[in-house]
């Protein structure tokens, strides 16, 4: 049900359990904003204390639910890898669990839930292809593993292409498969803040889930995303985080693109909830009418507006 809406939820339970279970008291990661709320969420259910770095970039809404699950947050003003080294610094110090991104081996069974549910809900007919958004890699190398788990004890009867969506503005996975070069850093140039990671912690499982999938791989502008955001609301009722929705702006740029039939049956995930990062929603999203209650301002609104009243 990803409690504090992101499908972080799914690591991070699994985090908190393997915690309780090795006995742990305290556990601590760094995180773009979703990891963290989810852990802090996560842990404060189970009764952990919980110390959190994350970058001083992350939206106001992740950083109020870190706020109000009680973690003691760290808030590094420089980029994501800089807040991932001191967090790594302060874990090996202080010996805390580490729920920290392609460390903790057990975090990917719980992100392969995602692969799991879907296969589940569509009555075990695999799409043609997953799109998915992808930062440090984890989620995607997670829906590959719970595919491919599937697809070993024969409940699907073939695997799906993954498309790997990332911004143009940070996309070193997409380019190493585009380029067949090794992936090298790059700049975190993106407003998707869950996405934005220059050094991808999970890169050789993400490349590697993508390589054997036979993916596509697909960079979209900030401007994409955003559309991409106004485009589910309007068609789905769903509001995505701009990392949320950006496999849905790949998805609607390869089709565009003829990369993609027609007829090939896809499932964007969409991975955050809008309500996470309000800021630039309410920046793209326009403004509501506002007048004082008054039918004759109302008509002449509409009148002002275009708007056809039926
Ligand atoms: C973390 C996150 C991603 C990307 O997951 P990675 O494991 O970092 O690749 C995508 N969307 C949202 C909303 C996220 O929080």
């Amino acid at each position: 049900m990803n409690p504090t809406a992101s499908l972080k939820d799914r690591a991070s339970s699994m985090a908190v359990a393997k915690a309780r279970e090795a006995g742990a008291e305290v556990i601590a990661c760094s995180s773009t904003g979703n990891a963290a709320s989810s852990l802090a969420g996560n842990a404060a259910a189970a009764g952990l204390k919980t110390y959190i770095f994350v970058p001083s970039r992350a939206p106001k809404g992740k950083v109020a639910q870190l706020m109000t699950f009680g973690a003691t947050v760290i808030s590094v003003q420089g980029s994501y890898e800089e807040t991932f080294e001191l967090s790594k610094q302060a874990i090996d110090r202080w010996g805390w669990y580490n729920r920290n991104a392609a460390i903790n081996p057990y975090l990917s069974e719980g992100k392969k839930t995602v692969g799991l549910e879907i296969m589940e809900q569509l009555n075990w007919q695999v799409p043609d292809y997953i799109a998915i958004s992808v930062g440090d890699g984890c989620t995607i190398a997670g829906l590959w593993k719970g595919l491919k788990d599937l697809y070993a004890i024969g409940f699907i009867d073939r695997l799906p292409q993954l498309i790997s969506a990332q911004a143009s503005g940070c996309c070193p996975l997409n380019r190493a498969i585009e380029t067949g070069e090794d992936w090298r850093p790059m700049k975190e140039n993106t407003l998707a803040d869950s996405i934005a990671v220059g050094v991808p912690r999970n890169a050789d499982k993400a490349l590697m889930a993508i390589r054997e999938s036979n993916g596509l791989t697909v960079n979209v502008s900030d401007e994409e995303i955003m559309a991409a955001q106004k485009l589910l609301g309007r068609t789905c009722g769903v509001f995505g985080e701009p990392a949320g929705v950006t496999g849905t702006a790949g998805l609607k740029k390869l089709c565009e693109e003829g990369k993609i039939s027609p007829n090939a049956t896809v499932v964007s995930v969409v991975t955050g909830n809008g309500l996470k990062d309000v800021a630039n929603a309410i920046a793209h999203c326009g403004e509501p009418i506002s007048i004082p209650s008054d039918m004759g301002l109302l008509l002449k609104a509409f009148a002002d507006n275009h708007i056809a009243v039926e």
